[in-house]
């Protein structure tokens, strides 16, 4: 753990309240003792809440702020109707070769969390806050950042934050910060925000940008718009918004060890209108993936219990053996066959006590 200054130079109100920050390896736990050969469940207190487990588990990382496998485990997950699932953890890291890869498991999910809601606009509009160098080593703090992004979108009630977009008659929206831009290790963050919007006048435009530049105390501030009604490109611009841009963490190990915990995608809002578009392909496959995602069976929409972590390994195996089917974005479907059901009579089989 290191400790630095949270002050920023000659900048008394964007700094943070906690100077602290903590080194990328949050939780080190010792991988590898578990094989096909050896299966032994990881051990899990009693009073740890299951969601505190998987949290523990994804963020097993080495010294180097990387995970030593990814995904190095799965969590098998049961309905009460029967239905089976397993889910690999994947750390979720930017910086992780697995998970900033575009498209990857953890790309994927959050893709499939945002579009359910995308899915209830008619029009996208993206708005992309850029900061200005002066004033990027301000936002270098969780803190800076989290209070920022309140500002811009829809504020704070609890706290007595104004949020600019919702004061506008912004009512619903996305928000997600991309780190670096076209110069891999240049910190360079920008605030994308997706709006339920087209057409910007001219002088709208330059409201948002004037207001912008106020919260930062900026005379002037670059702040970029475009909109689409096309359901593809609407997919497009999720996707590109959802994407990692920090991909690697020696860019920038202080952001690295900053960002760990930071609840980037943010939304406001309420999301309860019917879909106006359908994902041109494979609707299906997102619907299960979004569904799993909210700990719900795609099959009959009941609660999901997940249970202990596995090592990864057992799950390659059961791919093998056609027992578990792929649903997408990193869950299997668990199917039951013939040589379970005979296995698992008086005394369950290995893949029984899983679950
Ligand atoms: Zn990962
Ligand atoms: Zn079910």
């Amino acid at each position: 753990m290191v400790a630095v200054s949270g002050n920023c130079q000659g900048e008394g109100a964007c700094a943070p309240s906690h100077p602290i920050w903590h080194s990328p390896g949050q939780i080190h736990v010792p991988l590898g003792s578990e094989s096909p050969h050896q299966p032994s469940p990881l051990p899990q207190p009693a009073d740890t809440p299951a969601t505190a487990y998987l949290d523990c588990i994804a963020n097993v990382v080495t010294s180097q702020g990387l995970p030593a496998q990814c995904p190095g485990y799965f969590v098998t997950g049961t309905c009460k109707n029967g239905h089976r699932f397993a889910k690999e953890l994947h750390c979720g890291r930017e910086w992780c070769p697995v998970c900033g890869q575009d498209d990857s498991v953890a790309h994927l999910r959050r893709y499939a969390r945002w579009l359910p809601k995308a899915q209830q606009l008619a029009t996208i509009g993206q708005l992309v806050f850029t900061i200005p160098q002066s004033k990027r080593r301000c936002y270098r703090f969780k803190d800076t950042l989290n209070l920022l992004t309140k500002r811009v979108t829809c504020g704070d009630k609890s706290k007595r934050i104004p949020g600019m977009l919702r004061e506008m008659g912004f009512e619903r929206g996305f928000s997600r910060w991309h780190w670096f831009g076209d110069t891999p290790g240049k910190w360079n963050p920008h605030l994308n925000v997706l709006i339920e919007c087209g057409y910007l006048s001219k002088k709208k435009l330059k409201a948002i940008k004037r207001q912008y530049a106020a919260i930062l105390k900026v005379p002037g501030a670059v702040v970029y718009y475009n909109y689409t009604t096309e359901p593809a490109k609407m997919v497009h611009t999720l996707k590109y918004v959802l994407r990692s841009t920090f991909l690697d963490y020696r860019w920038d190990e202080r952001m690295a060890s900053q960002l760990y915990n930071f609840r980037n995608v943010r939304n406001w809002g309420t999301w309860e209108t019917p879909h106006v578009w359908e994902h041109f392909q494979g609707q299906a496959h997102f619907e299960a993936i979004a569904s799993l995602e909210t700990g719900h069976c795609p099959t009959c929409e009941e609660p999901l219990e997940w249970g202990k972590a596995h090592s990864i390994s057992w799950l390659q195996i059961y791919k093998m053996a056609g027992i578990a089917e792929p649903v997408g974005a990193g869950y299997w479907s668990i199917v039951e066959t013939e040589r379970m059901k005979v296995e698992g009579g008086d005394r369950p089989c290995l893949l029984e006590r899983m679950f």
